[in-house]
C-alpha cells in the first residue's frame, strides 16, 4: 500500500491536560506545523468532547484530578466507537511500570515530560501514518468483502450469500419452528430480449427487474441473483400464503414494467416453497421452489406455482399449487 503525501492539516489532534500552560505549549507546537487541534482540561471533558468531535489522535496527560489519564484510556478502549483513536501518553511519570501499564491499557505510545519537540512531532506523525494505513486497509477489506457477497451487474446478493442467508433461516426454522418462504423466478424468453435488442439492453432489463423487486420487499427479506436471468427471494417469518402473495404481486408488477427500448412486456415465471417440518436440508426447499418454477414454465409462463409436500390450502392468490406427490417422476434417459 502506497504512502500518501502527509499533510498535517488533514488531522485533528486532541490534547488533554489539566495545566493550561501545557495546553498552550502543545497547541503552538502542533498548530505550528499545521495540525488542527482541540483541547480538554480534564478526563471528563475529553470524554464529553468525543461525543461531538472525532480526533485522529489523542495526546493524554496521566495525572489529572478525578478521572486520570489511565482511566480515560480504559474508558475509550472499552468503547467500540473510540477504541480506534490512537492515544499517546504525555506524562511526567518516568518509571518503566507506568509506561508498560499505559501500553497494556491500549495506548500506542508513551512520551515523558519534559519532552523534545521534534521527537513528539515525529511520534505523532508516525502514529497518524499507521492509523491512516490501517483505515485504508480496513476500507479495502470492506470493499473486497462487499464484492465477494454481491452480484456485479445488479448489486444484489450473489448465489453464495443467498445460500448462506437461506441456510441460516433454515437453522432458525428448525430450532424455533418459524416458517420462511423461498421464491425463485426466471425471466421468460430472455434469450429473445438479448437476440432482438442486444446484450446491453438485456443487462438493463436485469437491473430494472432488480430495482422493481427491491421496491416491493421488506428490509428483512433477502433478494439475490441465482444466476443468469434467475432470481431468488428468501422471506423470513413467511409461509406459503405470504410467499404466494408476494410472488403474484411481483409477477403483475413485472408485466407492467416499461423498460426502454423493449416493446413487449417482460414477464417471469415463479416458483414458491416454504419451510415444512419434514425438511431436513435447505436444498429441499430450493428443490420444491424449482419444481414449482418448472411447472410454471410448462403451464405457459407468466404465472406462479407453489409446491408443498401435500395439499395445503384451497387456493393461493392466483398461485397454482402442486405437491411433491403429484410431480411425475422424470422419464429415464433412453
Ligand atoms: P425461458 O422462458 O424458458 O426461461 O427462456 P429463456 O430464453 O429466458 O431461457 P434460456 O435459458 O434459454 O436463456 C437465458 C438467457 O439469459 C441466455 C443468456 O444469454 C441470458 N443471460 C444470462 N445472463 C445474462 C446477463 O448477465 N446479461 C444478459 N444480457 N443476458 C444474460
Ligand atoms: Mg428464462
Ligand atoms: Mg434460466
Amino acid at each position: 500500500m502506497n504512502l500518501q503525501p502527509f499533510d498535517p492539516a488533514h488531522f485533528l489532534i486532541m490534547v488533554v491536560d489539566d495545566t493550561a500552560p501545557n495546553l498552550k505549549i502543545m497547541g503552538s507546537i502542533l498548530e505550528g506545523v499545521g495540525y488542527k487541534t482541540t483541547f480538554a482540561m480534564n478526563g471528563q471533558q475529553a470524554i464529553e468532547r468525543l461525543a461531538t468531535v472525532t480526533p485522529d489522535l489523542i495526546l493524554l496527560d496521566w495525572m489529572m484530578p478525578e478521572i486520570n489519564g489511565l482511566e480515560v484510556c480504559e474508558i475509550l478502549q472499552a468503547n467500540p466507537q473510540h477504541q480506534q483513536i490512537p492515544i499517546i501518553f504525555l506524562t511526567a511519570r518516568q518509571d518503566r511500570e507506568s509506561c508498560v501499564q499505559a501500553l497494556e491499557t491500549g495506548a500506542v505510545d508513551y512520551i515523558t515530560k519534559p519532552f523534545h519537540r521534534l521527537e513528539l512531532l515525529a511520534r505523532v506523525r508516525t502514529h497518524l501514518r499507521l492509523k491512516d494505513m490501517s483505515n485504508r486497509l480496513q476500507a479495502s477489506l470492506h470493499a473486497v468483502e462487499h464484492l465477494a457477497r454481491t452480484d456485479a451487474l445488479t448489486g444484489i446478493l450473489n448465489r453464495r450469500s443467498l445460500f448462506e442467508f437461506a441456510d441460516h433461516q433454515f437453522r432458525l426454522a428448525q430450532r424455533y419452528g418459524k416458517s420462511f418462504a423461498v421464491i425463485i423466478f426466471d425471466i421468460d424468453h430472455f434469450k429473445g430480449v438479448n437476440d432482438n435488442y442486444g446484450h446491453l439492453a438485456g443487462d438493463r432489463v436485469l437491473k430494472a427487474v432488480t430495482a422493481m423487486v427491491q421496491s416491493q420487499i421488506r428490509t428483512m427479506d433477502c433478494f439475490g441473483r441465482y444466476g443468469g436471468e434467475e432470481f431468488v427471494l428468501v422471506l423470513p417469518d413467511s409461509d406459503h400464503t405470504a410467499g404466494s402473495i408476494l410472488s403474484d404481486r411481483l409477477r403483475k408488477n413485472l408485466e407492467n414494467l416499461q423498460i426502454h427500448p423493449i416493446e413487449q412486456p417482460i414477464t417471469a415465471s415463479f416458483g414458491v416453497s416454504a419451510y415444512e417440518p419434514q425438511d431436513d436440508h435447505i436444498d429441499t426447499l430450493f428443490n420444491r421452489a424449482d419444481q414449482a418454477l418448472y411447472h410454471a414454465k410448462q403451464a405457459g409462463r407468466n404465472c406462479s406455482f407453489v409446491c408443498s409436500y401435500s395439499d395445503l390450502l384451497p387456493q393461493f392468490n392466483n398461485c397454482r399449487e402442486i405437491t411433491l406427490e403429484t410431480i411425475e417422476p422424470a422419464e429415464p434417459d433412453a
